[in-house]
């Protein structure tokens, strides 16, 4: 078959195939599940495989799943993912009522995506036509939440990191992978329907736990260390460094409380909070942690108050892989025409596929189709063409170019220098865990 009625044909498959991948993603948007508890989003994407005909791997980094789809002739394997997992959004429309998970970050039109994209590629007309092969790869655990959750997955010896990809790269899913792309949702119409080239920031993780003295709030508060107090004192000098911040380093800090105290008549004593470092580079996010950290430690000091520091390994900064995002813009353009394909803008959020962009030839580009705020209890999928389908059928293109007989897939791995190796990349994740333990009252 020429490459342009491959192309033609791969077009018509998608619009055959996505109907029921449309339908999958509406049942993962209405059955949410945060990172690492995604069992009923995965068990979706397994039967899906199963029909298709696709063996598959499960239970990789306790939820992850790969499928293989091996090629006529030999070459290079291209992966295309998405992500299972959901955040928790009290008040989305699609929130589940008990737990609060929903789908604000759009991932359940990425897993319909990505099988849209396998149904077309595994058609036997395609699979003759690729030197090489295709991983599907769901993955778990994207958005870096509920730390205490994971931590217990941690000491149970279920997951080293707490991030998918970390883990999924740790247990070596990546290892015969040459290229990888996922597209992302975006509310960003600006941009177009379909955006490429974007960077995001990086992110380390932090926990801070303020350990007072509990004592009668009313009669004797007098006898309490209020660790209450000391958090807010900490956010108070975070806030003020935040004037030696430079916007060429995108830094943004953003700590929650995760537990407040635990009964209203007497000084709380023990307050948690969790927190992001985010910034383009780790010479920046290192910069802006000892600020941080200086913060947290003086909460304490200002009420003789204890805080213990953990901190972990998040996310690493985007690199743009310019080669590969012109082989997916052409494609983009084939489906939404060139109007409707645009430059990204640099993102203040981060993500795990930016580890991967240190490892292996890596995009993520977006897809619009979304109204609302991400993350926000508004971000609802209008135009599942545009968030679904379309996103589909330019990734399955991109791979049709990867694959087929002029083999910009082997060139581009050929070109692509590594910034780490898989062992650079562990040993330094593995580096940004941290306990520090810092005591105000001596
Ligand atoms: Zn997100
Ligand atoms: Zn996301």
């Amino acid at each position: 078959m020429q490459k342009n009625n491959i192309k033609a044909h791969v077009q018509e498959l998608i619009s055959k195939h996505s109907p029921k991948a449309v339908d999958l993603a509406r049942d993962i948007l209405e059955h949410p599940e945060t990172g690492f508890r995604e069992f009923r989003t995965a068990g979706l994407v397994h039967q899906f495989f199963d029909s298709l005909g696709l063996s598959h791997q499960d239970g990789l980094a306790i939820t992850g799943t790969r499928a293989d789809l091996v090629g006529a002739k030999k070459g290079p394997t291209v992966a295309i993912m998405g992500e299972l997992d959901s955040l928790i959004v009290p008040g989305h429309p699609f929130a589940d009522p008990n737990t609060e998970f929903a789908h604000a970050c759009g991932h359940h039109t990425q897993i319909g995506s990505m099988l849209a994209a396998a149904a077309a590629l595994a058609d036997p007309d395609i699979r003759e036509c690729l030197n090489g092969n295709i991983a599907f790869i769901a993955v778990p655990a994207e958005e870096y939440i509920e730390l205490e959750y994971r931590q217990s997955l941690v000491k149970e010896g279920k997951l080293e990191f707490m991030g998918g990809k970390a883990e999924l790269i740790k247990l070596g899913v990546f290892d015969d992978i040459d290229m990888a792309m996922l597209t992302h949702s975006s509310t960003n119409t600006a941009e177009g329907k379909i955006a490429y080239g974007s960077i995001n920031n990086g992110a380390i993780a932090k926990e801070a736990r303020f350990l007072g003295v509990q004592s009668h709030a009313g009669s004797a508060p007098h006898k309490g260390v209020n660790a209450l107090q000391a958090a807010q004192v900490a956010f108070a000098a975070i806030n003020a460094n935040r004037e030696t911040f430079q916007d060429s380093d995108s830094i943004r800090v953003h700590p929650i409380i995760t537990h407040g105290g635990d009964v209203v008549n007497a000084v709380p004593s023990n307050v948690r909070l969790e927190m992001f470092v985010r910034g383009r580079t780790l010479e920046a996010i290192a910069d802006a942690d000892i600020k941080v950290e200086r913060a947290l430690k003086a909460g304490a000091l200002a009420v003789g108050a204890k805080v213990e520091l953990n901190t972990f390994a998040a996310y690493l900064p985007m690199s743009v892989n310019e080669d590969f995002f012109e082989i997916f813009r052409q494609n983009a353009e084939i489906v939404v025409g060139s109007d409707n394909v645009k430059k990204g803008s640099p993102r203040g959020s981060s993500t795990d596929m930016g580890d991967l962009t240190h490892l292996l030839p890596t995009i993520q580009p977006y897809a619009t189709g979304c109204t609302g705020t991400v993350h926000g209890a508004d971000f609802i999928v209008q135009d599942y063409q545009t968030a679904v389908v379309d996103p589909a059928c330019s990734m399955a293109l991109t791979v049709l170019d990867l694959l087929t007989e002029e083999a910009k897939g082997s060139q581009l791995v050929r070109n692509f220098h590594p910034i780490l190796t898989k062992n650079a990349y562990l040993e330094l994740q593995r580096g940004f865990n941290r306990h520090t333990i810092f005591d105000g009252a001596i």
